[in-house]
């Protein structure tokens, strides 16, 4: 389970201070589908790094199954971000000159696996994503929607508890960013992932087993 209590974020606290989230609150069953709404600049994606310890929180507490990730130090942070969160960035943030094989690989080969089992299963991701024979194309060398499929096998890959997907599908045409939505669902159904998805999709939202809205900083 994961627990939000009393999430608040000031940027720029010592200058013009600006309050982005203001005190937010919920729990996120494991296995939970969980859509977060809102309008652009409501807070959405701050509250998402923070859950994901991507950014720190001004005040309050993120927990995931025991551990308390607003208190992490960093090196267990870098390990936890890691190995037990996958994130979906709507720019995908792949590495330019690696192939599609060696971005997947790469949480992997932080967390020291064999060769071995770094390819049996990095190929099987690829597989799952219908990759596999793009396994040595770099990144420019793919559409949009693969290299959200790549950015998708990378979040993956080690098998994570969660996985937050930031506007998934924001990048995409219609279609294409259905496929990449079916793909995200799938997924969480065969693996149980918990899978916490930012979309301003209303047919998305809906088939989610949840929605939160969030306003002005706030969940409304
Ligand atoms: P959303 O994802 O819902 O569009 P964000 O979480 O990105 O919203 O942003 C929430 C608010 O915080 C916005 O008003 C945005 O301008 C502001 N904000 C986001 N990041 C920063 C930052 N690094 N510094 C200052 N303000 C920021
Ligand atoms: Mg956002």
């Amino acid at each position: 389970m994961i627990q939000v209590e009393n999430i608040t974020k000031i940027y720029n606290p010592k200058k013009i201070p600006f309050a982005a989230l203001k005190g937010v609150s919920f729990e996120v069953q494991d296995g939970e589908l969980l859509a977060i709404v809102g309008k652009s600049g409501s807070g959405k994606s701050t509250l998402m790094h923070i859950m994901a310890g991507l950014d720190t929180a001004t005040t309050g507490t993120v927990r995931v199954g025991d551990e308390v990730v607003t208190d992490m130090k960093s090196k267990r942070l870098n390990q936890f971000r890691n190995e037990s969160i996958g994130f979906v960035f709507q720019q995908f943030f792949l590495f330019p000159n690696e192939n599609v094989f060696e971005n997947v690989a790469y949480p992997l080969r932080v967390m020291k696996k064999s060769p071995e089992e770094i390819t049996t299963r990095v190929n099987e991701m690829l597989v799952k994503v219908g990759l596999e024979d793009k396994a040595k194309s770099v990144p420019s060398k793919l559409s949009g929607g693969q290299k959200q499929r790549v950015c998708i096998a990378r979040a993956l890959v080690t098998n994570p508890k969660v996985v937050f997907a930031d506007e998934p599908t924001g990048n995409l045409d219609t279609e294409t960013g259905e496929s990449i939505e079916q793909l995200l669902f799938d997924m969480q159904k065969d693996l149980g992932t918990t899978v916490i998805v930012v979309t301003h999709d209303d047919d998305l939202a809906a088939k989610c087993d949840r929605v939160i809205k969030m306003k002005d900083g706030n969940i409304e």
